[in-house]
């Protein structure tokens, strides 16, 4: 008879799909809540769907979720039964980017000139006081760049109010950014924290592509200012779990864009280039065990993104230093349908074995 905890994910895909294939080797099982029906198949858990939540909720020890938009309120519900990790406040925090950018205001977090706007006159006024170029956004619901604007002329707002508007949105300075980084951090319910390093992201149309770990050329204070931020919001929130925090790196400074409330894409090199990965340390968190070492274990790491489709993925497995992740899902235009983990003793090195990596896939 199995004696393991059972972790609950609410949400069945890749994040669910990595948090079991790490928590199973931590002796852990895994259960799946899904409110909206997917094609997921029950490989790694047993899969509940929208009318079984009680029996979901009477199997699990633990709950997590794998996704920002997992809604407050069926959290909140879990969350008088079992304990539901990371805190529904910071989930609440997340969904929406004014309250996510008045709590990094509240920690002197520098952010972006931002204004809730919910009209045009409202939004000709942000843009009279915050200038031009700004990135027009939907407060919630909003990921990989969908549901936003950039306004580069006078003549661009009243379009991009027709186009996005009618509810709720957030006008943002533009931020004229180096490169785009982020930082991954795991804490437990006591307080402790472990900080992955510095990672450089490069998008195309919006979603992630390519990771570089740690990000090439950092300083030691650049590194202690980003773990410095993500300290202080993991902090307030008493949160537990891990957490990732979206920065764009400048000439000032860092500049935090977002932040996210669970395992995140730009950690998956950890995987493969980290003594703990970031899917281990939240299981790890979720159970209450001491949290792994977050530190690099190879000298450069990059994470390649399967979009759309998967190329020849098949000749990626014959190169040296190469891990293939499949999330076995069915391709479709800007789906993430698996990742390389790419691992080399140097950068040069690093960027050679990519570009074989990339030749390869076609
Ligand atoms: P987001 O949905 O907030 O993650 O934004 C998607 C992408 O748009 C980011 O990864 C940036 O490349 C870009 N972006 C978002 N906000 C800004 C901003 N205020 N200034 C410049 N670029 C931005």
């Amino acid at each position: 008879m199995s004696i393991g905890p059972v972790i609950g994910v609410i949400g069945a895909g890749q994040l669910g799909r990595m948090l079991a294939l790490a928590g199973t080797r931590l002796g852990a099982r895994f259960a799946f809540y899904e409110d909206v029906p997917s094609s997921t198949s029950e490989t790694l858990g047993k899969l509940y769907h929208q009318h079984q939540l009680q029996d979901f909720i009477s199997s699990v020890d633990v709950v997590t979720f794998e996704s920002e938009n997992t809604p407050v309120a069926l959290v909140d519900q879990i969350a008088q039964h079992k304990p539901v990790f990371p805190p529904a406040k910071a989930l609440f925090t997340a969904q929406h980017r004014g309250r996510e950018k008045n709590l990094f205001r509240s920690l002197s977090i520098q952010t972006a000139p931002f204004a809730l706007v919910n009209s045009l006159a409202e939004l000709e006024a942000a843009v009279e006081s915050i200038g031009l170029p700004a990135v027009l956004k939907t407060t919630t619901e909003g990921y990989d760049g969908k549901g936003q604007a950039v306004l580069r002329s006078p003549d661009d707002v009243v379009s991009a109010w027709e186009s996005i508007g009618h509810r709720e949105l957030i006008l943002e300075g533009f931020v004229h950014f180096q490169r785009e980084l982020s930082i991954v951090a795991a804490r437990d319910a006591q307080g402790n924290t472990v900080f992955y390093p510095l990672v450089e992201n490069q998008h195309q149309d919006g979603i992630l592509r390519l990771t570089l770990a740690p990000a090439p050329a950092v300083s030691a204070a650049t590194s202690a200012q980003a773990q410095t931020m993500v300290q202080a919001i993991m902090d307030t929130l008493d949160y537990v779990g891990v957490m990732a925090l979206e920065l764009f790196d400048t000439e000032n400074g860092l500049v935090v864009n977002e932040m996210a409330p669970r395992v995140h894409n730009s950690g998956h090199w950890s995987q493969d280039g980290a003594w703990t990965d970031q899917f281990e340390n939240h299981c790890r968190a979720l159970l209450g065990l001491p949290l792994g070492d977050a530190s690099q274990s190879v000298n450069a790491c990059a994470m390649l993104n399967l979009i759309g489709e998967l190329g020849n993925w098949q000749q990626a497995l014959t190169v040296p230093h190469a891990q293939v992740h499949l999330y076995d899902k069915a391709p479709r235009a800007g789906r993430k349908l698996g990742h390389i983990n790419v691992t080399a003793d140097s950068e040069a090195e690093l960027q050679q074995t990519i570009e074989r990596v990339q030749g390869l896939l076609g």
